[in-house]
């Protein structure tokens, strides 16, 4: 079985104390030569490091609903203390290691955990790691199950995501570490789900960690309930400013990605959580509108009669108004050139009002996410926050 988690190893014996690091990890179960050990891989131990659970004295499991947990090895002589990412599978996890401390034949796949699927009376969820899925199990049993509120298939190879699941009221739904079409026309159609109207409503926790995702794909606008976020472990260059739009969203984990800046709106919300860590906040400025590159690419050698853009194009205001009424579309329905706007469009810092960057000056500031939990690097003290600003002609924003 395997759990994410943010992972602090205290060693015992080490007579210099070091600064203590958390760092995004993930623990496993695995059998070698009919033992079993802990292991743990994250940045820092790629090649993972490996515990003889033969040698676990203590679990540390009060504090399990808060997420925590804690293994005391006798050898090497280290606490292992982990913040999980989700309660249940801390528990599930620690359910596992009890049952191996007490001898019982468990059974660990070769990658994770075997499938399992739980319910209770009202709901179900669908647990399954590592099997290939089969889309035709997928569409014709899964689709059935009206009260199926949570999906996990981490580290499956997923071709595609059914548009019908959006008609399940799903509050949770991981693909992490999944394999996701590599054609540009299935990617296109991949997130159609998301526009469906049960799932826009229902859905409160998305992970699509490690999924080799480059872009974020602007459907996430259309899950109006959306609480947790997390996309780590992918190859986002940037973080679009559409995310401010996401009113509900109190966590947020963007880790091991390749963004240059971080939307100065998202910046001034409180979360509960946000994981920056091991991103280029570093890069030379020039490199934080890349982003734009594309959408200037497109638009910028458009020959207009009114260059200052004084009579908006109907695009532009038809697409306003899609922002404003965030009414879920299937992408397909609007033009390609017009899912560009979305990687672009923000508010202006001073005024609030929508704007796309033929109408603003973008710029950067430094500061920190906000946030009770915010991991970041440890010598990150400040990380450009971007922010637009309205221009009409050559006068910027000035309303307050
Ligand atoms: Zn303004």
């Amino acid at each position: 079985m395997l759990i994410e988690c943010s992972l602090i190893i205290y060693d015992l014996v080490s007579p210099v104390r070091k600064e203590l690091v958390s760092h995004r990890s993930y623990l496993f179960t695995q059998i070698v030569t009919g033992k079993y050990y802990l292991c743990v891989s994250n940045s820092t131990y790629a090649n993972r490091i490996h515990y003889d659970i033969a040698m676990l004295e203590k679990i540390l499991y009060k504090n399990i609903k808060e997420r925590k947990m804690g293994l005391l090895f006798k050898d090497p002589k280290q606490v292992l203390m982990a913040t999980a990412d989700s309660s249940e599978m801390l528990y599930l996890f620690y359910r596992q290691l009890n049952d191996i401390i007490d001898g019982k034949n468990i059974i660990i796949g070769k990658r994770h955990n075997l499938p399992k699927i739980e319910h209770n009376e009202n709901c179900y969820n669908l647990v399954r790691y590592s099997n290939p899925l089969d889309s035709n199990v997928f569409d014709n049993i899964l689709l059935k199950i009206n009260h199926l509120s949570k999906i996990v298939m981490e580290n499956c190879d997923l071709p595609k995501i059914p548009i019908n699941i959006g008609n399940l009221p799903i509050r949770y739904l991981s693909i992490s570490g999944s394999n996701i079409p590599t054609s540009q026309f299935d990617q296109n159609i991949y997130w159609n789900w998301m526009s469906m109207k049960t799932i826009s409503c229902t859905l409160v926790v998305l992970k699509i960690n490690a999924i080799g995702l480059k872009l974020l794909p602007f459907e996430l606008l259309f899950l109006k309930n959306l609480q947790s976020l997390s996309a780590s472990k992918n190859f986002l260059t940037f973080l679009p400013h559409f995310i401010a739009e996401m009113k509900k969203l109190n966590r947020l984990i963007v880790a091991d990605n390749m963004l240059t800046y971080y939307p100065d709106r998202l910046s001034r919300r409180s979360f509960k959580t946000v994981d920056i860590s091991n991103n280029l906040f570093d890069v030379p400025e020039s490199l934080r509108f890349k982003h734009l590159t594309k959408y200037l690419n497109v638009f910028g050698s458009l020959k207009r009669p009114d260059k200052e853009l004084n009579v908006k194009p109907l695009s532009h205001l038809s697409f306003y108004s899609l922002i404003k009424t965030r009414i879920p579309f299937i992408r397909q329905d609007i033009p390609q050139t017009l899912w560009l706007f979305y990687d672009v469009v923000g508010r202006c810092a001073k005024c609030n009002k929508c704007i796309l960057p033929d109408y603003s000056v973008i710029s950067h500031r430094n500061g920190l996410p906000r946030a009770i939990n915010l991991i970041k690097d440890q010598n990150t003290i400040n990380i450009p926050l971007q922010f637009l600003l309205c221009r009409v002609s050559r006068h910027l924003c000035v309303r307050r």
